[in-house]
């Protein structure tokens, strides 16, 4: 399904710094342990740093050890969407956002419960709010 937010490659160029367009728009993967919100612990909201969409709560957030922000559900089913992805010679499940089509991450199947699922997502692909 196309997303809601479409612009074109240029106007994502110009929006997002360039660390965020490589993920976002070409399915980039931050290096591991350099994000900001690896070790963050405050409470509040992650939304999409392409469009502003929330996409996971602090309260599902767990330490992973693998160096990207993990969190074992979506804040809000709605606003995300997998993939099929083969590249790199594995087979992964891409996590997208769903308004505007951006990359996030991918989801593995040996997460916590209550999911069981471990989202693994790129700092720079998300913008946090954090509650007072
Ligand atoms: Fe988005």
């Amino acid at each position: 399904m196309a997303p809601d937010i479409e612009k074109t490659d240029e106007e994502w160029r110009e929006e997002l710094t360039p660390e965020q367009y490589e993920v976002l728009r070409r399915q980039g993967t931050e290096r591991a342990f350099t994000g900001d919100y690896v070790y963050n612990h405050d409470t509040g909201m992650y939304r999409c740093a392409g469009c502003g969409a929330d996409l996971f709560s602090s309260e599902t957030k767990f330490e992973s050890g693998s160096g990207w922000p993990s969190f074992y559900e979506p804040a809000v089913a709605a606003n995300v969407e997998v993939h099929e992805d083969r590249s790199h010679g594995m087979v992964r499940t891409e996590v997208r956002c769903k308004r505007c089509g951006g990359h996030l991450g991918h989801v593995f199947p040996d997460g916590p419960n209550p999911t069981g699922l471990r989202y693994c997502i790129n700092s720079c692909a998300l913008d946090f709010d954090k509650v007072k």
